[in-house]
């Protein structure tokens, strides 16, 4: 573990203090390394790969809930649909369809973050301003039944440029409370996902009430086959 367990309770003491959810990211770690924090007492872990994501929750405790993260293709939303607690990466309504029909067929209502394009690389996907408003009134049209809409998620830029994170976090806290305050129906905004390893401290001052942290919980991620 990269973080040593007084570290580790000290941040959730401040975190908690602050309203601030944290979610584990454990991609490509061994599952030895989520039960260690496990039993220190985190519950909330982050994955990035279905497949490695069903495995890994197939043999880890029960009461773990489970964050995806990143790109999901629609056809791979079966697999986690019986268990994921909140898909972070939604940017299209042919997804949040799919999701609804397998939350459907699980009989359950499926948490969502809708995903923003924040960040000034082309690599990192998400809606812009206009996608997302064209989404959330085709939402408040004809509802969707089996999916819930809890807020939005953002990834900043990549860079030492404190000021450009700044304000990637304020757009993305702005169009968060834009709304959260509106009258649309059949939205749900609570969470406001932002905030990775490099820059959660900016996150938070700017609003995030959900960070994901991967590196600093858990060290530099190894090569996925030597898993
Ligand atoms: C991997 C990943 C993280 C964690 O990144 P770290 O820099 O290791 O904290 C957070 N969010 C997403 C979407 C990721 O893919």
């Amino acid at each position: 573990m990269a973080i040593s367990k007084e570290d580790f309770q000290t941040l959730i003491e401040k975190l908690t203090a602050q309203n601030v959810t944290l979610v584990a990211v454990s991609k490509i770690q061994p599952l030895q390394k989520i039960l260690q924090l496990y039993e220190l007492g985190q519950r909330d872990f982050g994955e990035n790969y279905v497949q490695e994501l069903v495995e890994k929750q197939s043999k880890l405790p029960t009461d773990i809930k489970w964050h995806f993260l990143g790109p999901l293709q629609s056809h791979k939303v079966k697999y986690i649909a019986p268990f994921v607690n909140i898909i972070h990466g939604v940017d299209s309504l042919k997804l949040l369809k799919e999701i609804n029909k397998q939350g459907k067929s699980n009989n359950r209502s499926i948490n969502v973050l809708l995903q923003i394009h924040l960040a000034t690389e082309a690599t990192k996907f998400g809606l812009d301003n206009s996608e997302l408003d064209t989404i959330i009134n085709q939402i408040s049209e004809s509802p969707l039944t089996h999916v819930k809409i809890m807020g939005l998620m953002g990834m900043a830029t990549y860079t030492d440029d404190v000021e450009l994170i700044n304000k990637e976090f304020k757009s993305l806290k702005q169009l968060f409370d834009l709304y959260k305050n509106s009258n649309v129906e059949n939205l749900h905004f609570e969470i406001l996902s932002m905030g990775m390893s490099a820059d959660y401290k900016l996150a938070i001052e700017g609003g995030s009430n959900m960070i994901r942290i991967g590196t600093l919980l858990f060290g530099a991620r190894g090569m996925k086959d030597l898993l």
